[in-house]
């Protein structure tokens, strides 16, 4: 089988199974439109499976004077400006209509005596906005679009790694990838290509996503095809993750744990978010409790492993039980630590890439004729700072619209040419890769990269570190060139590696070049040699290759919107 290559022809294809690959390719095929979803992993198993907290929508089933105004207020306010307000108008705008369509499908929400969905507070929303399924938003949301496309008898191949888009003329044919499992090749040719692959967060060496995803494989694949990315320096961190064991770390525990009680201590035993937020100390921000911990940590007050201690540990065992059960059970499963009686050690993980690729925000094409991205891939919603709840909304908003765009640039398409050229090169450069016999192995070239990303792109960066992280970064860079890759009889997955490293470079490079450029503090992005936030920076910045950054203008925000914006507080109202 190995030197086998699939032949696949499809009107659209979708690359991602997640929330928005999945509800695009149920919005073609309830359109009639022939559709293909790959995925590099199992598609009840992405990412979007593990969004806990819930998912906006101002339905105003609580709180009545909510409205779709008041939720794009909060949007741009939250994301300091850098947000697009004609891509948080279609979202919020169309955020009812997403839930409706969740509803249609069958999704489980929680509910009121009376029927309605119940809505929650989530932090910096003006009203309880959030509609949520337990603790397990994103896993019913996942299921739940799964089984509709098995009604709608999509073709979804699992396990199928996309290395390269085929392009021609600026104009997208299909894409090239291989199978995990025996190593044949796909080649799959369509009309349009709906990019749909997740974030960078994997290049952090704490992170809450798990191995092997958001790797940055859509930002390479994107750029790689002519595409530009937009702010991939906008990441945020959230205050804490888990240090150990090292293959999970960066797993979140809950700020459910702060919001119980949780008390954050430092190696010296010091209460010590007095110093930061006096007044609302564990219950402060998500980015302020992250740039504490991470000050405690740098400034040498940390533990020796490289972390702060969040103790939960005097509230009472049955408050812990009820109130606490995921994040009481994850410490048990993954450090045999028994919260109850034991502080946690944590330090902030990098949680999700605001930034990613430069999209339209009509209907998210790339600039690449026929392709499209969407979700995490994407960006334009969520600014310097991503408000808790928006990204999963997205996926349904976003996910319906490219579908419908998608579809009728299919359906308009006369002719197309394809590139034999373009072809071969897609699968010479797999060939490459396979036949380097090069003495680098692949997980501790990663690993460095994430050393270096973690010591000079985290939570405060300076022009100095910036820099040095490029010069190391130029060493990886190198060191991927001597990589050998050892496919064995079980699986590719050693060639996949090599494949997220080559993305994971990309996407090093757009951030730390972008975060050089970004001379400001704004939102998540902290430069401890620019403290104050630039006026003159608020405009996105758009990568398009080594060296090459630009400015691009953000329109204003409407009048009727920008009177509604006012601070929030976010006090007791913690989110994933
Ligand atoms: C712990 C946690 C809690 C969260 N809680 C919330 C929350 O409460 N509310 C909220 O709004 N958001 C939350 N989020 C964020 C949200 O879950 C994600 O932003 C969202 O699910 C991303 O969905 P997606 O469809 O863009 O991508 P993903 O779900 O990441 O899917 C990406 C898909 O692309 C595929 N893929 C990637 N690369 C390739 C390749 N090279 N070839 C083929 N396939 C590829 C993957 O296999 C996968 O199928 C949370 C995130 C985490 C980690």
């Amino acid at each position: 089988m190995k030197n086998r290559e699939h032949r696949i022809a499809t009107s659209v294809l979708v690359i991602g199974a997640g929330g928005s690959g999945l509800r695009a390719a149920i919005e073609l095929a309830e359109r009639g439109v022939d559709a293909l979803v790959v995925s590099k992993r199992a598609k009840s198993d992405a990412h979007t499976a593990l969004a806990a907290g819930g998912i906006n929508a101002a339905l105003a089933t609580m709180d009545r004077g909510d409205s779709w105004q008041q939720h794009a207020a909060d949007t741009l306010k939250e994301g300091y400006l850098l947000s697009d307000p004609r891509t948080v108008r279609i979202v919020t705008e169309g955020a009812a209509r997403g839930i409706a369509d969740l509803e249609r499908y069958g999704m489980p929400f929680a509910r009121e005596d009376d029927g309605r969905i119940s809505q929650r507070y989530f932090g910096a929303h003006t009203f309880r906005r959030t509609a949520f399924a337990g603790d397990y938003t994103g896993l019913e949301i996942q299921r739940t679009l799964v089984n509709r496309a098995a009604q709608l008898q999509v073709a979804i191949l699992d396990n199928v790694y996309v290395t390269r888009l085929l392009v021609r003329d600026n104009v997208v044919f299909g894409a090239y990838g291989f199978d995990l499992e025996d190593g044949s090749r796909y080649i799959i040719h369509a009309d349009a290509v709906i990019l749909a692959a997740g974030g960078h967060t994997r290049i952090w060496r704490r992170t809450s996503s798990r191995r092997d995803e958001n790797t940055g494989d859509a930002f390479r694949l994107a750029v790689e095809a002519g595409g530009r990315l937009r702010d991939a320096e906008l990441v945020q961190f959230h205050p804490s993750g888990l240090l150990e064991p090292e293959d999970a770390a960066g797993t979140l525990v809950s700020e459910a744990a702060r919001g119980e009680g949780g008390i954050l201590r430092n190696a010296l035993g010091e209460r010590f978010m007095s110093r930061y937020d006096p007044e609302r100390m564990e219950l402060s921000t998500r980015d302020r409790v992250a740039l504490a911990c991470y000050t405690e940590i740098k400034e040498g007050r940390g533990t020796p492993d490289g972390g702060v201690w969040l103790d939960v540990s005097h509230l009472p065992r049955a408050t812990i039980m009820r109130r606490l059960p995921r994040v009481y059970q994850t410490l048990l499963e993954l450090q045999m630590l028994d919260i109850t009686t034991t502080p946690i050690e944590i330090a902030p993980t990098a949680h999700y890439s605001m930034g990613g690729v430069w999209v339209r925000p009509e209907d998210h094409g790339t600039g690449v004729e026929g392709l499209y991205a969407i979700g995490e891939a994407a960006s334009g919603l969520h600014g310097a700072n991503r408000l808790g709840g928006n990204s999963l909304i997205e996926l349904l908003v976003y996910g319906r619209i490219v579908g419908e765009a998608a579809a009728a640039y299919s359906a308009g398409r006369d002719s197309q040419q394809r590139s034999a050229t373009a072809l071969a090169k897609a699968r010479d450069e797999v060939d490459q890769v396979l036949a380097a016999k090069g003495q680098e192995n692949v997980r501790p070239l990663q690993r460095a990269l994430r050393n270096v990303m973690t010591e000079h792109a985290g939570v405060v960066r300076d022009e100095a570190g910036l820099d040095s992280g490029l010069g190391k970064l130029a060493e990886i860079e190198a060191g991927l060139a001597e990589v050998g890759v050892h496919p064995d009889i079980a699986s590719f997955q050693d060639l996949a590696h090599a494949f997220d490293l080559k993305a994971s470079v990309v996407a090093a490079r757009a951030t730390l070049e972008a975060a050089r450029a970004r001379r400001e503090t704004r939102g998540c992005h902290n430069r401890s040699d620019y403290p104050a936030l630039d006026p003159s920076l608020g405009v996105n910045l758009v990568w398009s290759g080594p060296g090459q950054l630009a400015r691009e203008p953000i329109p204003p925000v409407p009048e009727d919107i920008a009177t509604l914006m006012h601070e929030v507080s976010a006090a007791g109202k913690l989110v994933e």
